[in-house]
C-alpha cells in the first residue's frame, strides 16, 4: 500500500542518516553541481552566499501557482533565498540575487510548515530549495514529529546534484524542476552554469524514478508525480523540442508538463537583444503542438 506523504514510511534511523549525508556535504559543499567544496558549517560560502541555517524571504498560502498545488486553499509556499543559478532574466532577482530575506532557526522553518498545514494548504511548497536541502531537511524533520502531513514540493530550477537528489528518496513527493534549456551552451550564456541541460536531463530521470506516475486525487489536487516547468523563450533560445523530446523519450509523458508563457524582459536581460522582448503566440503554440504530438496529456 503507498503511503501518503511518503515521508511518513520513514524510520528515525533513515531521517537521521540523510541529515547526517547532507551535513557531510555541507562541510566541504557539494549540495549542488557547482560543488563549491567550501565549509558552510564554519560559516564559509559558496556560489549561492548562503550559509547553513535557513534563509527565507517569504511564507505564504499562493493562489498563483498550478491549480493542481492550489487545489482550494493555497499551496503552502517557502521562497528560499538566494540562488544556486545565475539567470540573467530571474523574475525574483531581488530573493534570488540581491540577498533579500533573514536567516531562521531549523525550529522556526517547522512551525512555518505547520502553521501552513493549519491555514488549510494542500502541500508545503518549497521554492529555489537546492542550495538550502540541510536546513530544508532539517525542518521538515523536525515538523513531522509535529504532525506535518502534507506533501512536499521540491520546486527547483534543475540544477541538482544526482547524489543529493538520491539523499531525498522517501521525503519528497512532487518534483517540479524547472527544464530550462535543451542545450549545454544556453546554460553557460543565460544562467552562468555548466552541463545545465545534461546535469538536469540526470537529475529529472532520477527525481520520476522515484515518484513515479502522476497521482492527482478525485478533487484534482496533486499528490505524488513530477511536475516539470519549462519557460518557452524568445527565438526559440531555450531548445524546446528538444526538452520536450528528451522529456518524452527518456523520462516519461506521464508527468504533469508546464509550458509556460509568462517570459519577460526582467533583470539584466536588457543586455541581451535576442531576449528584449516576450514570447509571441505562434512560438508559445509551436511548442503546445510538439507536446501533444509528443504525447504530453497532462498539461497544466
Ligand atoms: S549549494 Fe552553494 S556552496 Fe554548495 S556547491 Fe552549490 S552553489 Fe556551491
Amino acid at each position: 500500500m503507498k503511503i501518503y506523504p511518503i515521508y511518513k514510511g520513514l524510520e528515525e534511523k533513515d531521517w537521521l542518516e540523510k541529515i547526517k549525508d547532507l551535513e557531510e556535504k555541507l562541510a566541504s559543499c557539494t549540495l549542488c553541481p557547482r560543488n563549491c567544496k567550501v565549509n558552510r558549517l564554519i560559516g564559509e560560502k559558496g556560489y549561492c552566499r548562503t550559509l547553513q541555517k535557513p534563509f527565507i524571504s517569504s511564507a505564504f498560502a499562493h493562489f498563483g501557482e498550478e491549480k493542481e498545488l492550489v487545489g482550494f486553499n493555497g499551496s503552502g509556499t517557502i521562497f528560499f533565498s538566494n540562488c544556486n543559478l545565475g539567470c540573467v532574466f530571474c523574475q525574483n532577482y531581488d530573493i534570488s540575487s540581491l540577498g533579500e530575506g533573514r536567516y531562521i532557526e531549523y525550529e522556526d522553518l517547522a512551525e512555518i510548515m505547520i502553521g501552513l498545514q493549519k491555514r488549510g494548504c494542500h502541500n508545503i511548497n518549497l521554492v529555489t530549495p537546492t542550495h538550502q536541502v540541510y536546513g530544508i531537511i532539517k525542518a521538515i524533520y523536525i515538523a513531522n514529529k509535529k504532525g506535518l502531513k502534507l506533501p512536499i514540493v521540491y520546486n527547483c530550477g534543475g540544477y541538482e546534484s544526482l547524489e543529493t537528489i538520491k539523499i531525498l528518496d522517501g521525503i519528497i513527493d512532487i518534483y517540479m524542476p524547472d527544464f530550462k534549456y535543451g542545450d549545454n551552451d544556453t546554460g553557460i550564456k543565460y544562467s552562468d552554469c555548466q552541463n545545465y541541460f545534461d546535469v538536469a536531463g540526470i537529475a529529472i530521470k532520477e527525481m520520476f524514478r522515484q515518484v513515479g506516475e502522476l497521482v492527482i486525487d478525485e478533487r484534482g489536487i496533486m499528490k505524488r508525480g513530477l511536475l516539470v516547468r519549462h519557460l518557452v523563450l524568445p527565438n526559440n533560445l531555450a531548445n524546446s523540442f528538444k526538452i520536450l523530446e528528451f522529456l518524452a523519450k527518456e523520462v516519461s509523458t506521464e508527468i504533469l508538463l508546464n509550458v509556460m508563457d509568462q517570459y519577460y524582459p526582467a533583470y539584466k536581460s536588457k543586455n541581451y537583444p535576442e531576449l528584449s522582448r516576450r514570447i509571441n503566440d505562434k512560438e508559445y503554440n509551436e511548442v503546445i503542438t510538439k507536446a501533444n504530438d509528443l504525447g504530453f496529456i497532462h498539461l497544466a
